[in-house]
């Protein structure tokens, strides 16, 4: 529980006024009798060089009481999809013609709006749809602890076939053990080559049920609206056996989608509800932000009273923007407040602390703890030989304790998506002759990603065998 400021001065044998000077650096103005929260404690106990020892720990005050669903009380939900693929392969054409799809005479006078996500209706069936296309969005939303999708749909175009950015969307959905349906667009035109993309994408671990794999594959162009109607079966398919079911009856908890500061009508918020239902007059928390729902609108703009799971809706109320991908739960009236401070806190000690990022460097310490079991690693280089001869060599590095699983390597410079699916999948990212800009430096320092480049290959594998023995030389 939480401690008074002369409590531990007690426990540390200092003085309170030593305590006060130290609180006060970290931005904590405090009196001898405050409470001060155990991470707060902690990092003033750490700086003076006293160790901490958790004992049982206690429920954490930042966190929501999970409720766990009894199995009676889940109901299916419809699935949750991101549509993902390489820049013009028709991402956001897909969108938009699926978009159309269910709209009846009476709606079609009215004004779609842009909320981040939309519903359609398909043979009694609903499906979501996230409409920010790009797996970028996706591992953003990941970062923060979210799952946002239930099936990613991998848009080809069959006359350009897998390009770099598909190899990336691939290892983006695996990454977060998300299932891939295919969309071989743009069937339409003359250089269409349907065989030729599932040979590509077999080459990348993808292989098409008809060739014995897993994977749907289904020929699609968006610019004539043609096999749209297979591609939602299909995803209604895969949604049925994947059983996906939530508990509609209980405090709603969902996750923000979008989010942005309206002139007029205050912070504007697209929330997709996950779980139970998410009422007009609710009281909700989101990261540090939270309010009580005013309104609740439907991507045709419609007045919505209660949001069901998987769900999309945009909410008025929020008295600050939360962040995208933030969760958002419904709670008591008298929580919502006191819970968001006590975030505002524990965030504040955390930018303190260091981060438990992997690095190289303490990897041997993850090892011998025995709390790392694969070194997950990302790889980019000039060209292609490079990339596979880093892979090779790096997966025959042989250990006892811990396996190396290499997430994505690519040809191409590093960018601000490698570094966003390190993050998301605790990697390091291994640079051959190529270099990241500052922008991409600036984001891996942010997100406290190790990120090392190399000019020589047997340095760079020299240093993984040597950071995996706790021999690996300081940097300088
Ligand atoms: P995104 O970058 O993946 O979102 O791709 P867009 O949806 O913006 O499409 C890129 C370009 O391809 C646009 O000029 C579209 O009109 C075109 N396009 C998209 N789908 C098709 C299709 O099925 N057939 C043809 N011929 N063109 C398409």
């Amino acid at each position: 529980g939480p401690l008074s400021v002369k409590d531990l001065a007690e426990k540390m044998g200092r003085e309170v006024s030593e305590i006060i000077k130290k609180l006060m650096l970290l931005g904590v103005m405090a009196t001898i009798n405050q409470e001060v929260d155990v991470d707060t404690a902690t990092v003033v106990a750490e700086d003076f060089g006293v160790e901490v020892v958790e004992v049982e720990p206690d429920e954490d005050p930042t966190e929501i009481q999970e409720i766990e669903d009894a199995p009676e009380t889940l109901k299916p939900r419809p699935p949750v999809v991101t549509i993902m693929g390489h820049v013009d392969h028709g991402k956001t054409s897909l969108l938009d013609v699926i978009r159309q799809t269910n709209v009846t005479a009476s709606e079609a006078g009215g004004i779609t709006q842009h909320i981040g996500a939309y519903q359609v209706r398909y043979n009694d069936n609903k499906i979501t749809f996230l409409d920010t296309p790009g797996h970028e969005a996706f591992t953003a939303m990941r970062l923060r602890g979210a799952k946002s999708t239930d099936i990613a749909v991998l848009v080809v175009a069959a006359d350009d076939g897998v390009m770099p950015q598909t190899i990336e969307a691939i290892n983006h959905a695996k990454s977060a053990g998300v299932p891939i349906i295919v969309a071989i667009n743009k069937m339409d035109k003359p250089g269409a080559n349907p065989d030729h993309v599932k040979q590509q994408l077999s080459e990348h671990g993808i292989m098409p049920e008809e060739w014995g794999g897993d994977t749907i594959m289904v020929p699609v162009s968006a610019k004539q609206r043609m096999g749209i109607d297979d591609l939602l079966e299909n995803i209604l398919l895969v949604a049925e056996v994947m059983e996906l079911k939530a508990n509609p009856n209980r405090r709603a908890q969902g996750i923000v989608i979008e989010a942005q500061l309206d002139k007029g009508r205050g912070a504007v918020c697209t929330v997709l509800v996950q779980k139970g239902s998410l009422r007009v007059g609710d009281t909700i928390l989101a990261g540090t932000c939270y309010g009580k729902v005013r309104a609740m609108t439907n991507e045709r703009g419609e007045k919505v009273k209660v949001a069901r799971p998987s769900m999309p809706v945009e909410i008025l109320g929020f008295s600050e923007v939360p962040q995208a991908g933030e969760i958002i739960d419904s709670v008591e009236d008298n929580e919502a407040r006191t819970i968001a401070e006590k975030r505002i806190a524990k965030q504040r000690v955390q930018e303190l602390q260091s981060s438990h990022k992997i690095t190289l460097d303490d990897i041997f310490n993850q090892i011998q703890q025995g709390e790392l079991k694969d070194l997950n690693i990302i790889i980019k280089a000039d060209v292609q030989g490079s990339v596979e001869a880093l892979r090779q060599s790096l997966e025959s590095i042989k250990n006892d304790e811990v396996r190396i699983v290499i997430v994505h390597a690519a040809v191409g410079a590093i960018n601000e998506s490698d570094i966003m699916l390190a993050s998301a999948s605790n990697a390091i990212v291994m640079g051959f002759n190529v270099r990241p800009d500052a922008n991409v430096r600036r984001v891996a320092e942010q997100e406290k990603v190790d990120l090392r480049t190399y000019r020589v290959i047997y340095d760079a594998i020299n240093d993984v065998e040597s950071a995996m023995r706790g021999m690996l030389s300081p940097e300088f």
